[in-house]
């Protein structure tokens, strides 16, 4: 068995898609990424990124099982549900997790008059299970770990273990210094940390449950996290302001530390910072 942990960027955006000139650097599709161990994917969020995932998949006949974990129910996570090939495939087993009052408010936006087809008319396989913050639940050896995120409507965090890896998922949250202590903990020593960096400091708005990158590196830091993946970006935030995003967050890094000093201040202890791009893969 192979234990490598692949994790790939499907969407990177926030809210609403942005299919224009200005954003296909970093890409343009609502935030979706998924991990892919042995057949077995488990998809996180299913922003309109999940149909270019989909169409990967369309006649693999290698994989066993989909999961597909829901933080909560804003569309920006759930609108590539639309468009999932798989849900075509009558041999796909599909797994959907998500908050309390999953399966009928999927039926409802997923069917007339919102939609031709309703997600239980599909050929493949599906499931549907409820989970609420706190729960812990097993995916084929893959142990799931949820906390909630504050955010409005409530959010599901994910802390995903197994085969001595360990990836946490915290997108649409607001954190302050009790969030901030809590979160650091259910972090703690991940191999990758998915971070809601939907903001620039001067653009966050207290309130509306998101967060920047400098508190996901300042979260990384504490729960002593190898890398931290900044996803869910603004809609607004074109390409241009990204590439300077992502160089700022740079001087923040021990990378520039030892390359303007020569030295590690905190040897080990920095994690590094990855700005997500859809298409890009990372392996744990
Ligand atoms: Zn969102
Ligand atoms: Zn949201």
């Amino acid at each position: 068995m192979n234990d490598t942990w692949q994790i790939t960027v499907w969407g990177v955006r926030g809210s609403f898609p942005m299919p224009s000139p200005d954003y296909m650097e970093y890409g343009g599709n609502t935030v979706c990424t998924s991990l892919e161990h042995d057949g077995h994917i488990v998809v996180l969020d299913a922003g309109t990124g999940l149909a270019s995932l989909g169409a990967t998949l369309a006649g693999k006949s290698d994989i066993r099982r989909i999961d597909i974990l829901l933080s909560h129910f804003h569309m920006d996570h759930l609108t590539g549900l639309y468009a999932f090939a798989p849900f075509f495939d009558p041999k796909a087993k599909i797994c959907l997790h998500g908050g309390t009052g999953l399966k009928g408010y999927l039926s409802t936006l997923t069917g007339p008059p919102f939609w031709p087809v309703g997600i239980g008319d599909y050929p493949a396989s599906l499931s549907f299970h409820e989970i609420a913050p706190g729960d812990t639940f097993d995916l084929e050896g893959i142990a799931v770990s949820t906390m909630a995120g504050n955010h409005p409507g409530g959010s599901i965090l994910f802390r995903l273990e197994g085969t001595g890896k360990r990836l946490t998922c915290a997108l649409d949250c607001e954190t302050d210094e009790a969030a901030f202590r809590e979160l650091a903990g259910f972090a703690r020593e991940s191999d990758l940390l998915i971070w809601d960096a939907s903001f620039t400091e001067s653009d966050l708005q207290p309130g509306w449950g998101h967060s920047t990158w400098k508190q996901g590196l300042a979260l990384g830091r504490a729960a002593k996290v190898k890398r931290v993946l900044m996803t869910h970006y603004s809609r607004e935030y074109t390409d241009e302001l990204l590439r300077r995003q992502e160089a700022l967050a740079r001087y923040f890094t021990n990378d520039v530390l030892v390359l303007l000093t020569g030295c590690h201040s905190q040897a080990g202890q920095e994690p590094a910072c990855i700005f997500a791009k859809e298409g890009m893969v990372i392996t744990l």
